[in-house]
């Protein structure tokens, strides 16, 4: 990448989070099925409270445009249809995105007061978006070391879905308005497309760490770049880290083209696609947009919360990682697996409890052999990890310490167990003969020899006797047959 571009990169992430919605009590689900209430509104712009009416708003108002909301009786209130003031904020909402604040380094707030965001797409029935601040000065760090500045975190409210647009006419969906958004804005001084997808990489595995949604649509990720000689962009919704490179190359190649034909590059706010390519949106907003929200009173934090929150931290995917490969040895592939089938938990139970045990052994149980018998006998592993139930599998290490089962006849018994068979009545099926096969044909070799001329059945007695149930009786006539033939 030529470094005389002057190339200045910006990253501003959305992430919904996983509690109820940020001013209504509301569960933040969204639906599929038919609405029960809706409602037609038509929007104007207003001007922010310095009289400037902004151009991105007047770009929407000369539309004309009629907007239909969608809601649910069960899962939308007044609230959300912009009839009945905003509650509180949602404390649960408030102390994860102060979680995600304390995890990028940043400094909580004593005091933050709500504000209007003026949105005139019809997205939010309002006609603004609802914002408060809630950290200051934070930082992520790069494998290089460089700092890269959070200048501020925010708390939001997510905007209404658009279901259908036409001409004239857009359907929104009030299911998504307000759930509550955490908005990370980094500093301008990321100046490689590389480097913006390691940020990108790095606040996605701390967001993640913490009670967010997840899938797709749950995070949003926009871009902001500007280039000497070309224009400020804002590129909207880029699917995923790894597209970040290839956008923002796009990116300065369309500048470029537009320069050398001597045509003027406008600031724009694109669209990215899943391609790498972008559209045009709208012309980039200006500045004159925040007005204080007065239904809502000031939200304070307290020492004694940031205290508490720090104490609690979460830890992070990579932390958890080289916890695993360092205390039980285990290979940088299987620690990743278990993080991310969500087995760290109960393998860390397991190894704390069952100390004699091999870690390998642990994951073999917890996540090969389901797999492996899966595939094998053409069973949903959903179903083997629905039968295999922490307390089997504690029952099935239980046996294994007493030494009434082997590490070789674990996945036979797991398969039974898969198949519907109880651990109790699959169990004697695969117990240890503690007994080599050798020492078992000298036994009965001694036995045929001491009392010549006896009937298979009395052998079979004797021999019974003699192992006492430490080997199985099949294994025993078949010893026998042979001998005696
Ligand atoms: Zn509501």
């Amino acid at each position: 990448m030529d470094k005389n571009l002057g190339l200045k990169i910006g990253l501003e992430i959305h992430q919904q989070l996983d509690t109820s919605k940020l001013f209504c009590r509301c569960p933040s689900i969204l639906r599929e099925d038919e609405p029960d209430v809706i409602v037609k509104r038509k929007m104007y712009a207003v001007a922010g409270e310095t009289g400037v009416t902004d151009i991105a708003a007047l770009h929407e108002y000369e539309k004309g445009k009629e907007f239909i909301y969608q809601g649910y009786k069960d899962t939308t209130c007044e609230i959300e249809f912009d009839e009945s003031p905003p509650m509180e904020i949602d404390q649960e909402a408030l102390e994860i995105a102060l979680q995600i604040s304390l995890l990028l380094n940043a400094k909580p707030v004593e005091v933050s007061q709500v504000m209007r965001k003026t949105v005139i797409d019809g997205s939010n029935t309002s006609g603004f978006q609802r914002t408060l601040i809630i950290a200051k000065n934070g930082f992520v760090e790069l494998e290089n070391k460089k700092k890269i500045s959070i200048p501020a975190i925010c708390l939001e409210e997510d905007a209404a879905r658009a279901i259908k647009r036409t001409e004239k006419t857009t359907i929104f969906r009030l299911d998504r308005l307000g759930i509550p958004l955490v908005e990370i804005v980094t500093g301008p001084e990321i100046f490689l497309p590389e480097e913006a997808k390691e940020v990108a990489l790095k606040i996605g595995e701390i967001l993640r760490a913490c009670k967010v949604k997840r899938g797709i649509g749950t995070i949003r990720q926009d871009v902001n770049l500007s280039i000497s000689g070309g224009a400020r962009t804002e590129i909207k919704g880029v699917q995923e880290p790894n597209l970040i490179p290839k956008t923002i190359e796009n990116e300065i190649q369309r500048q470029h083209e537009l320069v050398k034909q001597k045509k003027k590059v406008e600031e724009t706010v694109r669209r990215a696609e899943p391609d790498g390519s972008t559209v045009f949106l709208r012309p980039l907003p200006g500045a004159a947009r925040m007005y204080p929200e007065t239904d809502v009173p000031l939200v304070y934090i307290s020492k004694e919360l940031i205290k508490k929150l720090q104490a609690n931290l979460p830890k992070l995917k990579s932390e958890i990682k080289l916890e695993l490969m360092s205390k039980y040895k285990l290979s940088n592939e299987f620690a990743s697996i278990i993080i991310d089938e969500n087995k760290t938990e109960q393998f860390q139970a397991l190894a704390k409890e069952f100390s004699k045990a091999s870690p390998l052994l642990i994951y073999k149980i917890l996540i090969l052999y389901p797999k492996e018998i899966s595939s094998h006998e053409k069973i949903p592993i959903e179903h083997i990890n629905e039968k295999m139930t922490g307390e089997i599998i504690k029952n099935l290490f239980r046996a294994l310490t007493k030494d009434e089962i082997s590490e070789s006849s674990i996945k036979d018994l797991m398969t039974d167990v898969s198949k519907g068979i109880s651990l109790e009545k699959a169990i004697p099926k695969h117990k240890t003969s503690a007994i080599s096969s050798n020492e078992i044909e000298n036994e009965i070799d001694k036995i045929l020899k001491e009392k010549p001329n006896l009937s298979i059945g009395a052998y079979m007695g004797l021999a019974m006797q003699k192992f006492k149930g430490k080997v199985e009786g099949k294994e025993i006539i078949e010893i026998l047959k042979r001998k005696i033939r």
